[in-house]
């Protein structure tokens, strides 16, 4: 029951550390994959080691929505970054979205772009997202408001451990390595001496994609692990939910696949204070929140998976990509505050292009 619902990268890459890399990139999920794939195209050796298996940090445990922007709607997001920083990060997003697909073009990924549903909680969140509707339409982004319910028509959905797969199966033979617990980065003489049990590699560059766990290897990140968790039902015959949708200043969703299971998750909100830190075990606090809304959307089967998973949250709210601070030779590429779907493959390009 604690296990997602998304099937596990189908492949295995059973693998040690190198004694060697270019390039040595930590972390198996989406941001770890993406960076193979942009370093692949600049034909620069890299190889990625992962502590248990692809995708299963975050990106083989959420929801696989690729929505435009931060989790903040536009006018939210206008009062805290600017209007031009704003429109920019809803470009770049949108930019993620399209060249993520087409990386992984003729795979199996559950992709759908059938738009995302953005559902005002009461007053106070309708109020913003009119005033959403408004400024994306001045900014030439497509949207419409009824009253009610911000339609994203250019969002859209995969099934996020397929999506990780499919770039693991891309990349150069030997390059994933599965099973590989990194356990401590230091200088080295020019290099960078990457330390796993009782085996040792020095490579050139590290690139960190560990997203909320970065800090127990590195403790001065500032990113703060924090709890979200997930439920999803036997097939539903009737639709009950025709795009992602998201509600609630971003901490309630839910979607409906095509094959009638409905997914719900979020309500982080209803326990801040429980919802930090690395424990990934469901709560029966949430998870009955999960489930009620579950029957208010008219679902009447059984739960079939509960699971939780960790994102990585940032002061600034956009994620940190660049040298690490006092390392020579070691960057970061990661915090994604809970939108790493709409942002890591663009994240990796930026970091890859400024390497
Ligand atoms: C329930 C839930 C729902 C979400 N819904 C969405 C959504 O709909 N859309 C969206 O855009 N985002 C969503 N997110 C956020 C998204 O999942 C993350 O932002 C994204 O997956 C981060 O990807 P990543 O590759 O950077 O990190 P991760 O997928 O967490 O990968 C990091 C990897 O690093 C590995 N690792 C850590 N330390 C070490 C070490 N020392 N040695 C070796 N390997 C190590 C871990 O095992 C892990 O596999 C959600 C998150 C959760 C939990």
């Amino acid at each position: 029951m604690t296990t997602p619902f998304w099937p596990r990268p189908p492949e295995r890459y059973p693998g040690r550390l190198p004694d060697r890399a270019d390039v040595l990139v930590i972390g198996g999920g989406i941001t770890g994959v993406s960076l193979l794939h942009h370093l692949g195209k600049q034909g620069i050796d890299a190889v990625l080691v992962e502590r248990n298996h692809l995708a299963s940090g975050a990106s083989g445990r959420n929801a696989g929505f690729l929505l435009a922007g931060v989790a903040d709607c536009y006018a939210e997001a206008v009062r805290i970054f600017g209007r031009s920083r704003a429109r920019d990060i809803w470009h770049m997003t949108m930019e993620n979205h399209v060249e993520e697909i087409e990386a992984v073009k003729g795979q199996e990924i559950g992709h759908r772009r059938l738009g995302s549903i953005t559902l005002a909680s009461g007053e106070k969140e309708a109020l913003q997202l009119a005033e959403s509707a408004q400024l994306l339409s001045e900014d030439g982004f497509d949207c419409d408001w009824d009253g009610r319910r911000l339609t994203n028509p250019s969002d859209g959905e995969v099934t996020p451990s397929l999506l990780v797969g499919a770039f693991a199966r891309q990349a150069a033979r030997g390059s994933v390595r599965e099973g590989v617990e990194v356990t401590a980065i230091e200088p080295g003489g020019g290099d960078v001496l990457v330390r796993a049990d009782d085996a040792e590699c020095r490579a050139g560059c590290v690139i960190l994609a560990t997203n909320a766990y970065t800090p127990q290897l590195l403790p001065q990140v500032p990113i703060t692990p924090r709890r979200a968790q997930m439920l999803a039902s036997e097939p539903e015959r009737a639709t009950l939910c025709e795009q992602p949708t998201y509600s609630n200043f971003g901490y309630r969703y839910w979607r409906q696949m095509p094959t009638g299971e409905v997914l719900v998750g979020g309500w982080r909100d209803a326990a801040y204070e429980t919802e930090v830190g690395y424990d990934e075990r469901p709560t029966a606090a949430i998870q009955a929140h999960l489930e009620a809304h579950l029957r208010h959307l008219g679902a009447d089967g059984e739960v079939t998976h509960r699971w939780a998973g960790t994102m990585g949250f940032t002061e600034s709210g956009l994620p940190l990509v660049g040298p690490v601070d006092g390392m020579a030779n070691v960057y970061l590429c990661a915090g994604y505050n809970g939108h790493g779907m709409g942002f890591a493959f663009m994240s990796a390009k930026q970091l890859v292009a400024a390497l």
